[in-house]
């Protein structure tokens, strides 16, 4: 018969893993509605009728984070058949806080003791009958990694499940019991017959999350509450906590026995090391080095380059057989070009990349020269540049992915959150920041590794600030053609870049969008562990494959828009594709944006369309002015037309116009990501446009105020600037409105 299950527990308590024990393939993942948590489905392995929802991990029922509502939402509204709540055996008595609300829902609870082979290996004893007993509900011990006593959990999910008898949970002291009683008199008739115990204790704790059909009731058992808490002189939501741990400290604590500590575990062992207040960050360094090294520069820019040279460029010679012979005959063919000029086919075994097959196959069909160039020159050339980083990506997720689920990333958070949440960022955002020198697209795909909805957003909103890889040649023209190559141009990006998040996290913390109290801050230390190879396959997996389809669709489309504006325009009076590229319709778009830019120092359309090229990639900055200013092919730094930049830029505004890049929305590879990990074109273009608007205000003073200094020029947007400073003088210094309060209740002070 069809059953719903809801997996529910503390974050860290072995969900995940079970939930891809009893789903192996058979899940879907998603996002809540209108919400970045992820939401993950499945159906049992070969009992396709059985479906399981992973919850949010939480450590209560109160609504005070986002994955606290999404979780008491669904066990409220989406009537799941059984609850089946997995339980960190080895941390019991917290683990079981949640079950104690759990059980006050009206759903049958199967509890799960999950990591029973941690609990046998330290040696301690749970008796899980007593247990049962106790809390009125079926007990069975597993162990998800180890895949032990899955059968024996479905088993009994299916009898619970069907048997639907639900044991009404322990009671608290007879003052609070009797006030429970009061109140359950005034409860809504819409309040159906099982679920009223939870509404119940929820009004006496004066829940601001109950609908608003409860506001009346609330209000006339205001009084009973008071009297409670007059007599037991504690506020409601604390008697109610404590109830609670009086119960599982006192009853619950009989049926288990815990074999005397070994004075330090491994995993303290490690720790004493790793968050040493000394060897921390050192060793925190060395770990992020490794990471960087690996994933960006060795076999990141391998597998990278033979993407995007092999794959999506002309073609590779199967496992590198032969690559180095074809290479050295090449080479004397340079030098002596009487020898007969050697192929790449006639060494080892070479194969065609894929713009080469395809336009192969265009050919041998007679495509239309105009279309061959959109999917060769336009679709294979942008998606593929994208596709190329994919390779890479998976690397990093990979090591990411490892570092998360052996405990290592809960460590890093912990030693940086202080440091981050003076400006509004969690000790996580350092990761995504970090990746994001290389490339903004894993970085902000990183950020997912921030549970907190707020601290989430605001890392993806700054990430992209930090020079990226594809930004340093726009660095490197800057100061070749303005600077004469000054050593400190480069350094002084990367400073804007930290400038900029750091001021923008102070200045958006307290505006609306950031406001409020801050996420509580509760900070686990799971022990150290080896991850499993699958999960952490899976993870790296998921991320890879939500890029490849999310962003490859905005990329897609947007390679195709420049493409056509760029190829085709007005020549002669007449729609044609262009031979003058001042003709083509990008030319004409940028002519339409360059008094934008005027202000800034470059509103020549030459500017506009190659500050426009760069949302299809940073790298086409360079790119665009060489072509622009009528060169076929430049160098990466586009040295050969330093001289004609510098007659048309000042140094301050050519430094107005590398900041204005380095700032603004970022490529539109990134923005899918952003948009991805957003989950709301809204917050999409509340990220894109802040970041715009803030690059266009920062590279406006830079200008203006440069200018007056350095030749004394003075005009009405000389005031603008000013005016800009003080504004954001006056953002960055005014008080938070909201007191930083910062809830210690339930499960955060056990
Ligand atoms: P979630 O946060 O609840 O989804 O927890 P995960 O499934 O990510 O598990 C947290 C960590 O505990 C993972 O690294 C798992 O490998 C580990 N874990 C899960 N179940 C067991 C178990 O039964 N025994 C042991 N020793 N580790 C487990
Ligand atoms: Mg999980």
């Amino acid at each position: 018969m069809p059953l719903k299950i809801a997996l529910a527990g503390n974050p860290n308590s072995g969900k995940t893993t079970l939930f891809n024990v009893l789903t192996g393939s058979n899940q879907f993942v998603g996002n809540w509605p209108g919400v970045t948590v992820e939401k993950k489905e499945g159906r049992l392995r070969h009992e396709k009728e059985i479906t399981i929802t992973d919850l949010p991990g939480i450590y209560s029922l109160s609504p005070y984070t986002l994955e606290e509502v999404i979780t008491r939402q669904y066990l409220l509204e989406e009537h799941p058949d059984v609850i089946l709540n997995i339980v960190d055996a080895s941390n019991l008595e917290r683990n079981l806080f949640l079950t104690t609300q759990l059980l006050e829902l009206g759903i049958p609870v199967v509890v799960a003791l999950n990591m029973m082979d941690v609990v046998e290996k330290n040696g301690d004893v749970i008796d899980t009958a007593a247990l049962s007993k106790l809390l009125g509900c079926s007990v069975v011990t597993i162990s998800a990694l180890k895949s032990k006593g899955i059968s024996a959990l479905i088993q009994t999910i299916k009898e619970d499940g069907t048997a639907r008898s639900v044991t009404p949970p322990h009671r608290f002291d007879d003052t609070v019991e009797q006030a429970l009683e009061q109140i359950a008199a005034h409860l809504p008739p819409t309040v159906k017959a099982s679920q009223a115990r939870f509404y119940t204790i929820k009004l006496f704790e004066r829940d601001s999350k109950l609908p608003s059909s409860f506001e009346p009731v609330l209000r006339a058992c205001e009084p009973i509450i008071e009297s409670v808490e007059t007599a037991l002189d504690d506020d409601a939501e604390s008697i109610i906590t404590a109830g609670r741990y009086l119960f599982l400290t006192s009853e619950i604590a009989r049926c288990y026995r815990k074999k005397t500590q070994k004075k330090h575990s491994t995993s303290d062992k490690i720790d004493r090391i790793v968050t040493n207040r000394f060897a921390a960050l050192p060793i925190f360094a060395v770990i992020m080095f490794l990471v960087y090294f690996i994933s960006v520069t060795t076999v990141g820019t391998f597998v990278t380059d033979w993407t995007n040279d092999g794959l999506f460029g002309e073609g590779f010679h199967l496992f590198g057989i032969g690559a180095g012979e074809y290479e050295t005959a090449v080479e004397a063919f340079e030098a002596d070009p009487t020898l007969e000029e050697p192929s790449a086919s006639d060494y080892g075994i070479w194969v065609n990349g894929i713009p080469v097959l395809l336009e192969n196959g265009l050919d041998a069909i007679n495509t239309a020269p105009w279309l061959k160039d959109l999917i060769l020159n336009g679709i294979v050339a942008g998606v593929g540049a994208v596709l190329g980083f994919v390779p890479q990506m998976l690397v990093l997720f990979f090591l990411l992915a490892f570092l998360e689920s052996c405990g290592y990333m809960a460590r890093i958070a912990f030693i940086l959150d202080r440091i981050f949440r003076k400006f509004g960022l969690s000790g996580k955002s350092f990761i995504p920041m970090l990746i994001g020198t290389g490339c903004g697209v894993p970085g902000i795909m990183a950020s997912r590794t921030i549970e907190n909805e707020r601290d989430r957003k605001m890392t993806i909103m700054t990430t992209t600030f930090i020079p990226c890889s594809a930004k340093l040649p726009i660095i490197a023209m800057i100061a070749g053609a303005l600077f004469g190559g000054a050593w400190w141009v480069a350094p002084s990006a990367y400073f804007v870049g930290i400038a900029a998040i750091i001021t923008s996290g102070i200045l958006l913390k307290k505006t609306k969008l950031f406001s409020g109290d801050p996420a509580p801050f509760v900070m686990e230390l799971p022990a150290y562990h080896w991850p499993t190879v699958r999960n952490i396959l899976s993870s790296m997996w998921e991320r890879g494959w939500s890029f490849i389809k999310k962003a490859g669709t905005v990329i897609l489309l947007s390679s195709i828009f420049i493409w056509f504006t760029s190829t085709y325009g007005i020549e002669n009076g007449q729609f044609a594709a262009v031979s003058e590229n001042s003709n083509s319709f990008i030319a004409m778009i940028g002519s339409v944006f360059a008094w934008i830019f005027a202000p800034l120092g470059f509103g020549t359309w030459q500017s506009a369309v190659a500050a426009i090229n760069g949302l299809v990639a940073k790298e086409n900055v360079v790119n665009t002015f060489g072509i622009l200013y009528g060169f076929a092919e430049v160098a990466e730094d586009g040295a050969e037309f330093w001289s004609r930049l510098a007659a048309d830029f000042t140094v301050v505004s050519a430094y107005a116009f590398l900041v204005f890049n380095l700032l603004c929305a970022p490529c539109f590879a990134a923005i899918g990501a952003i948009k991805r990990e957003m989950n709301s074109a809204k917050w999409t273009f509340i990220a894109i446009g802040y970041q715009t608007i803030f690059a266009y205000a920062v590279a406006l003073c830079i200008n203006q105020i440069g200018s007056l200094i350095l030749f004394g020029t003075f005009s009405v947007f000389t005031v603008v600037a000013f005016l800009i400073v003080a504004a954001f003088l006056w953002l960055l210094l005014r008080p938070a409105k909201q007191s930083e309060r910062v809830r210690l209740k339930g499960a955060s002070n056990a």
